[in-house]
């Protein structure tokens, strides 16, 4: 089997503490030749700047290419479109358009105070603005157990399929933690006349109990038998490994089925996604060689 073609994705550190160690987890993480490396925007309380910030000196500073996450909630499309020519200004040509959670619910079919304008209400108007310039990379999240918002799977799928239509290669999913829901999930997009990528988005469980409060803000699902193993994980040492192995049993099964491209939530924190990575690649290289 061929080496699977990772990418890590990041969120903008704070403190200066939090840049000390995202750089060094970059730094890391850059040395396992990741296909690309994702920055988020506004996410878990940072602000659009932060990221602007980070971004700025991770296109001089990186070696792969990067990916800039971009959300539309709440902006209308003049706003928009400054800060794409921002982005382009800092030479970031790659994209993974979002709606975002800021207000979103009320910013359907909400209007700029200031300008008397739409604001754009969906990724699919984000992606849409995008793909203007052809030469973007341009990329949209997906839900293997449903966004929390979707009235039902079947909406979901529709909407992914419309946002994908608009201009979009691929679609990395939020995570999940059973090969069976990503599988039938692709099953479902096939049906419904997807041929774009769909990548797993794959979380190291760093930490069950937050993983278990975060994941039902994000409509993901934590098995019953994953608390009941990392329960008998007592010590750091074993709570790791078994972090690294639930991983990598899980992209194995995936890759079984056919699939070679992984992106991985890095939380900033490079030990995890690091041994999750070499040992993937280490296991390609066996099975290579046992081939
Ligand atoms: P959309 O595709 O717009 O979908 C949102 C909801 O609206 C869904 O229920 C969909 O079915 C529905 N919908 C879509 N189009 C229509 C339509 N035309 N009419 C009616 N309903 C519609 N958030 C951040 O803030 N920053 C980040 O950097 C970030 N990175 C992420 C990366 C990944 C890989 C993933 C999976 C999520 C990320 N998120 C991020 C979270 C994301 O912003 C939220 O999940 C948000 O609630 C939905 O964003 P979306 O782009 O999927 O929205």
């Amino acid at each position: 089997m061929s080496q699977p073609s990772l990418s890590f994705e990041f969120f903008p550190p704070r403190s200066e503490a939090q840049q000390r160690r995202f750089w060094q987890t970059l730094g890391c993480l850059q040395t396992l030749n990741p296909a690309y490396i994702s920055m988020t925007w506004g996410a878990l309380g940072s602000t659009s700047k932060a990221s602007l910030d980070v971004l700025e000196n991770l296109v001089k500073d990186a070696t792969v290419p990067v990916t800039a996450h971009l959300s539309c909630s709440g902006q209308t499309e003049a706003q928009m479109s400054i800060m794409i020519e921002k982005l382009h200004a800092l030479g970031i040509t790659r994209f993974l358009a979002l709606r975002g959670d800021n207000s979103a619910t009320e910013s359907m079919d909400a209007v700029d105070r200031a300008s008397g304008e739409q604001t754009l209400a969906h990724a699919s108007d984000l992606v849409s603005l995008l793909a203007r310039d052809p030469s973007r990379d341009i990329t949209v999240a997906a839900y293997p157990e449903v966004h929390p918002e979707s009235p039902s799977a079947e909406a979901d799928m529709f909407r992914l399929k419309e946002k994908l239509d608009a201009g979009a290669t691929r679609a990395i999913t939020q995570f999940f933690f059973e090969a069976d829901t990503f599988l039938r999930f692709r099953d479902r997009a096939v049906s419904a006349g997807i041929h774009q990528t769909l990548v797993p988005g794959v979380l190291p469980i760093h930490d069950i109990q937050k993983v278990a409060d975060f994941s039902s803000r994000c409509g993901a699902t934590v098995p019953e038998h994953l608390f009941t193993r990392f329960a008998k994980a007592d010590t750091e040492e074993s709570r790791r490994s078994e972090a690294v192995e639930q991983c990598v049993e899980l992209c194995q099964r995936l890759r079984r089925e056919g699939i070679n491209e992984f992106h991985i939530y890095t939380l900033n924190q490079a030990p995890l996604a690091y041994d999750v990575s070499r040992e993937l690649m280490g296991r390609s290289v066996k099975e290579t060689a046992a081939a």
